[in-house]
């Protein structure tokens, strides 16, 4: 079992930019805590392979040279050799070298050393050098990215480019025009503090957990639930470094200030002058992002958490179709979450055994229908199938005229209930929710990954139309393949007025390579299939991103024959993020590093030599 000894103090926000903070000190504990208890791996184990897994084509020798010209670009101290064991962690401690939920072996998407830059000079330095070397570099900022491929280069040997580590600046909080600056190593829970510290009357728009970079997450497209919910939308001008190390400000940071100020409505205007060039920037391997403003939402005067239940699981299609006109009316105030009743239980922060009704531990089995009646039953929101969160803002008046139509039209579906926060144990997820809701970011959806040891996750997020009958069509094929794999199905459906973003968790052991192997099955079938329907995934992990990409295929590949003529005009020598989004540069393109639909092995990520 775990190692209740010997651990290390969680690091808070006093003391590191990624920490967690202060006020969820108790939670931050309870969680890892958990966390360790359900881990039957070792903290770290040797390295089975070459101690350092070198960058493709590059000798021991030729990396050795590289990377003494990088310590002598950017500072001997800021560059580290991935050479040590590795440590998978948790959240708030995650790991900078590779991906802490490795679905493939922990080794095999290693990077070949870090670097830490301190500035963009520091990253054109890096760009520069990696060009040189024609050694593939891997930006991230904060590097959690759970579910999607953590800090992992998706070339292995690659270097993985910290910009966190010393670039964690709040360059400006601007209380009149309602936005801020930040640079990549701002985490959520950074960004919130300082704006109570400074008593602002402002949110921050947060993910269900906020330990990740608000750029990072904007520039991959990621959501929270407040209005401001669509990260990529509220972001507001941003700094750019070039493939070929050539500085980029999009927006109206285009135009210079007066006397080599910044521009005075770089963080108010979006768009500016000619092609809108940032959504190229965005789930891209096209720059690095070294700054990034974001609009900020004013308080609103009051706003109101509920939920409410919903008895048949055949109720699904009725609710969604329930939602679309509240949500394209906008009498719904933020993106809902529908999700099944299944996950109140996950919540829990129990193992899945706990919930069995024959005692038996195997692993490798669904609940059955009648296991999640039982459990939920005895839960405070009792027994049902679906349950809606919500939130509504504005004035008391308001929020309760809004409360009354969505009570009408969530009345139509026989046996549905109404709870507020209040009327549940503090211990309830509506609670948490609802503090997400309100832009405070919180710990709270760790809790499920104790469903299995070793917990760990990937993501399917397809987009589906908000129309029951559509709606029902993605499921069916979800549930079916759930169960061919022996997976629990947890749906979280972030519904919109017009489409659902359909994100679903697949749970497993990073410890058990059998477990690892039918996720992978289930992922691939799904994506397939989803595909087959018209339904592609809005982000992936990286290690899917060859497939999905390839799902995104009208007029025989249109689009990423598009991307990758921005790719090679880009960056020629093929040296950033090659693979990221499934866009591979010359370099690498059609020799092998591509994984398709078949490639359900993942024991060799890169060409089969
Ligand atoms: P998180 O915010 O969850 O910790 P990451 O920092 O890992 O996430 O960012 C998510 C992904 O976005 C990374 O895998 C990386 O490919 C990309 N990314 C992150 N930061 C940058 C950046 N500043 N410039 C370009 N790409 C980035």
């Amino acid at each position: 079992m775990g190692d209740g000894k010997n651990l290390t103090p969680i690091p808070y926000l006093k003391d590191k930019y990624s920490g967690a903070p202060e006020r969820l000190r108790r939670e931050a504990e309870a969680a890892r805590d958990r966390l360790f208890s359900n881990r039957t791996l070792p903290p770290s184990q040797p390295r089975k392979g070459d101690p350092i897994r070198l960058p493709p084509g590059v000798s021991a020798e030729a990396f050795e040279s590289a990377i003494q010209d990088l310590r002598g670009a950017i500072g001997a101290e800021n560059v580290q050799i991935t050479d040590q064991a590795l440590v998978d962690g948790w959240y708030v401690e995650s790991p900078n070298t590779h991906d802490a939920f490795h679905i493939v072996d922990q080794e095999g998407l290693v990077s070949s050393a870090v670097v830490y830059p301190g500035s963009t000079a520091d990253v054109q330095a890096v760009v520069r050098w990696a060009n040189r070397h024609g050694i593939p570099i891997y930006p991230i900022s904060l590097g959690r990215n759970v579910g999607y491929g953590g800090a992992a280069p998706r070339v292995p040997g690659g270097v993985v480019v910290d910009l966190g580590r010393r670039m964690h600046g709040i360059l400006d909080i601007d209380g009149e025009n309602a936005s801020c600056v930040v640079e990549p190593g701002v985490t959520y829970f950074r960004l919130y503090e300082e704006i109570q510290a400074r008593g602002l009357p402002l949110w921050i728009d947060t993910p269900d957990l906020g330990g990740g970079s608000v750029l990072g997450n904007a520039i991959d497209r990621g959501v929270g639930y407040t209005p401001y919910g669509d990260h990529f939308a509220n972001h507001c001008g941003m700094e750019i470094v070039l493939p070929n190390g050539e500085l980029l400000r999009t927006g109206m940071g285009a135009m210079p200030g007066p006397n080599g100020t910044d521009n005075p409505t770089w963080q108010s205007f979006q768009h500016a002058f000619g092609p809108a060039v940032d959504g190229i920037f965005s789930q891209s391997n096209f720059g690095i992002v070294t700054k990034m403003g974001m609009h900020l939402m004013p308080a609103p005067e009051a706003h109101q958490s509920y939920c409410f239940t919903f008895p048949r699981d055949d109720d699904f299609e009725q609710i969604v179709d329930l939602i679309r006109p509240l949500a394209q009316r906008r009498i719904l105030g933020n993106i809902p979450q529908l999700r099944h009743v299944i996950e109140e239980l996950a919540i829990t922060g129990k193992r899945q055994h706990t919930f069995r009704l024959d005692g038996d531990t195997n692993a490798n089995r669904q609940l059955t229908r009648e296991e999640v009646h039982v459990a939920a039953a005895g839960l405070p929101l009792g027994e049902c199938a679906w349950v809606f969160y919500g939130t509504q803002y504005g004035d008391r008046a308001s929020i309760a005229a809004q409360l009354d139509a969505v009570k009408a039209a969530f009345a139509q579906v026989a046996g549905s209930r109404f709870f507020l926060p209040e009327d549940l144990p503090p211990s309830h997820y509506l609670h948490d929710r609802a503090r997400v809701c309100a832009g405070t970011p919180v710990l709270r959806e760790l809790d499920w990954l104790n469903w299995a040891a070793n917990g760990a996750h990937l993501f399917f997020s397809p987009i589906a139309p908000t129309r029951g009958r559509d709606a029902r069509r993605i499921h069916e094929a979800i549930v079916a393949a759930h169960a061919r794999h022996g997976f629990d199905l947890f749906p979280t459906l972030c519904v919109a007025g017009r489409e659902i973003h359909y994100i679903t968790n697949i749970v497993y052991d990073r410890g058990d390579a059998g477990a690892k192997a039918r996720a992978v099955r289930l992922m691939r079938e799904m994506i397939a299939e989803c595909a087959a329907m018209g339904f592609g995934e809005y982000r992936t992990h990286l290690l899917f991103a060859d497939q999905v990409a390839g799902t995104y295929n009208w007029n025989h590949g249109a689009l990423m024959r598009f991307n990758e003529t921005v790719k090679d005009a880009l960056d020629p020598n093929g040296i950033l993020a090659p693979g990221r989004n499934g866009i591979w540069p010359r370099k690498y393109r059609g020799k092998g590093w591509e994984l398709g639909a078949d490639d359900v092995d993942m024991k060799v990520i890169g060409p089969k030599l």
